[in-house]
């Protein structure tokens, strides 16, 4: 694996804080494990995180003692650290945001139950806010060490896809070819798949998202794989459809609309563009084709240490594309009696327009 240029993260709290008072709050408990990891490099898998203008306190329990503290300390962010069973971790957040008024939750990260057991025994006397995105719209601003990590991702998914594409002609089932995947990419360094495997072949393709079956591929049917590998916490996403010789005539028209369809939308990324207008390019040219009722889904969303974060590339999105998102472009037509086609890059908002991280040719017969 090539050497990654080090993760930017000790910046990341105070530009939260930058943001705390226009969320309407003095303090934030963070319980979005994928925003603690973005805010401190902590990967555990249980902890809370308070941040107020003057203190930050990371809570988790024992199993992560060592590891809290590595983690931070690798990440040059400076924060107590709070070891101990819920009970004792909630004693410390109440502890930590005495004098704050205000304290933010976020309102999409929080259970029914978490929300009480704050609102009535850890901020009893401060007000709760529900706050939404806070994190998130600083994560849809990628910096250069989470765009090589994507990237690095997009290059072993390529690599692991040019490796298993000949077992499609071998009748293998998609189940086989989607494990061959996922164990190549891990093979070449991947931590694990950036979500579970697509590979959908025939009449399952016209399912968006059908799970890999033991349905062996045959010969002319097109076969939708949708995949990426994970490195350092960071995730790729591509789709290409194939057909193992020459497929019948619509699905090549299928093929046709698609590619022209998410050329148009790679075309229309820029700086200062509504995500929805990109939506807008690539459902314009499948509407022309008389298909716009089997493009099923949004055309793209962003991507990192999410599958599916900021910013949305929909219909309705209220999203404007920034230098240094990254987000994937990924129109498809389904048709239940032809099968489906979808095609998916995954680009980084650049100056003048983007530049795919994902690279893997793009031709329907193998
Ligand atoms: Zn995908
Ligand atoms: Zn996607």
């Amino acid at each position: 694996m090539t050497a990654l240029p080090a993760a930017e993260v000790d910046g990341r709290v105070p530009r939260l804080r930058q943001q705390l008072s226009d969320s309407g709050c003095d303090a934030l408990v963070v319980t979005s494990l994928s925003n603690i990891r973005y805010l401190t490099g902590f990967t555990g898998s249980a902890a809370m995180l308070l941040a107020t203008p003057d203190r930050l306190l990371l809570t988790t329990d024992g199993r992560y003692k060592t590891q809290s503290a590595e983690q931070l300390g690798a990440a040059g962010v400076e924060a107590d650290i709070e070891i101990g069973n819920p009970a004792a971790q909630q004693a410390a957040l109440g502890r930590a945001a005495k004098g704050c008024a205000r304290v933010g939750l976020e309102a999409a990260h929080v259970s029914w139950a978490l929300q009480r057991t704050l609102e009535q025994e850890v901020f009893a006397g401060a007000e709760l806010v529900a706050t939404s995105g806070v994190v998130e719209a600083l994560r849809r601003v990628k910096d250069a060490g989470e765009v090589a990590r994507i990237e690095e991702a997009a290059r072993l998914a390529d690599e692991a896809l040019a490796t298993v594409l000949p077992m499609l002609a071998d009748g293998r089932t998609e189940a086989e070819i989607a494990l061959a995947l996922d164990h190549e990419m891990r093979r070449l360094g991947a931590a694990e798949s950036a979500f579970e495997t697509i590979v959908a072949s025939g009449p399952n393709g016209a399912k968006p998202h059908a799970r890999p079956s033991g349905r062996p591929v045959g010969r002319g049917e097109l076969v939708v794989i949708d995949f990426g590998a994970t490195v350092d916490g960071y995730r790729s996403d591509m789709t290409r459809t194939f057909s193992v010789g020459e497929a019948p005539s619509t699905g090549v028209r299928m093929y046709e609309v698609v590619a022209a369809s998410q050329a148009a939308g790679v075309a229309a990324v820029a700086p200062g563009v509504a995500a929805a207008e990109v939506d807008r390019a690539c459902r314009d040219v499948i509407a022309e084709a008389g298909w716009a009722e089997s493009f099923l889904h949004s055309t793209g969303h962003g991507v990192g240490i999410d599958i599916h974060e900021a910013p949305a590339v929909a219909p309705t999105s209220t999203d404007t594309l920034e230098e240094f998102s990254v987000v994937t472009v990924e129109p498809g037509v389904y048709l239940p009696e032809h099968g489906g086609v979808r095609i998916e890059d995954t680009v980084v908002v650049t100056t003048g327009g983007c530049r795919p991280l994902t690279a893997f040719p793009k031709h329907l017969t193998i």
